[in-house]
């Protein structure tokens, strides 16, 4: 019997897939469609101009590596910019970025700066409802999952037509991994987070993310067939990380993310 292949038709983009800033790697950030985002660790030099287009960004949490391009597309793209940039987060990431970022001390408060066209404020701050499902335009929707992590932080299920990928962002294991995706048969591709080699456990569960022995535990409970992407691997442990998923039997048919790669689902 031949075995049909899965058309995979839906896609996101990866604009930076690491854990942290390395020569040549960028940090948290998945475009969605053309105007909305998860995260901004990258949107500077993965969109260039196109940045000034993106008016809504779905925040997992308030770490540096998933917020900094927040910064430098208000500031670079502010004479481009016709709309409010929308920041979407828990009310804890938003109060956070708010007192401890754009707060005229490390950056300018731009909810306090109107858009040169006069069209209301450059940022609006605008909290999100976990399990909630938004719609982004005709096709695509997004839902926040609550995530293990240092701070308050989720990842989001990303629908399009009749299909799903659940990014998890930063996180521990969490039992609400496997429910999500028994939960939602429409899930047919995953993006788990890790960060160190399994030789750093104690690190891993200090700072709370994943090892590839935490993934192979955190996978076990799948039982359909999911497409497994892997990303913020921190770029100091990338060869390490990659030897040790790729001798892994669970775990090496995953596809490890590189900056500008294409997510399928
Ligand atoms: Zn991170
Ligand atoms: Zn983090």
């Amino acid at each position: 019997m031949v075995k049909k292949e899965r058309a995979f038709l839906e896609k996101i983009t990866i604009l930076g897939a690491y854990g942290t800033k390395g020569s040549h790697q960028e940090t948290s950030s998945f475009l969605i469609n053309d105007t909305h985002v998860i995260d901004a660790g990258n949107l500077l030099r993965s969109l260039d101009e196109d940045a000034a287009h993106i008016d809504t960004i779905w925040l997992t949490h308030s770490h540096l590596d998933h917020i900094v391009d927040i910064a430098y597309i208000l500031d670079s793209y502010f004479a481009l910019r016709t709309k409010p940039l929308k920041l979407m987060g828990l009310p804890s990431t938003l109060e956070s970025i708010q007192k401890h970022f754009l707060n005229d001390y490390i950056w300018p408060d731009f909810s306090k700066i109107p858009l040169s066209n006069e069209n209301g404020m450059t940022v609006v701050y605008e909290s999100i409802e976990l399990g909630k499902e938004y719609k982004l335009d005709e096709t695509t929707s997004i839902e926040a999952m609550q995530t293990v992590h240092t701070v308050a932080s989720c990842g989001y299920i990303i629908r399009k037509n009749k299909s799903a990928v659940l990014v998890t962002a930063d996180t521990y294991k969490n039992p609400l991994l496997c429910e999500t995706i028994k939960k939602y048969p429409e899930i047919t591709a995953l993006v788990l987070e890790c960060s160190f080699p399994s030789s750093m456990g104690a690190l891993a569960l200090e700072s709370l993310h994943l090892t590839p022995s935490l993934a192979e535990e955190e996978i076990a409970c799948i039982n359909r067939p999911i497409k497994l992407y892997i990303n913020h691997l921190k770029p100091t442990f990338i060869e390490e990380i990659k030897k040790e998923i790729y001798s892994t039997p669970t775990l090496k048919d995953a596809i490890i993310l590189d900056d500008g790669d294409t997510i399928y689902f």
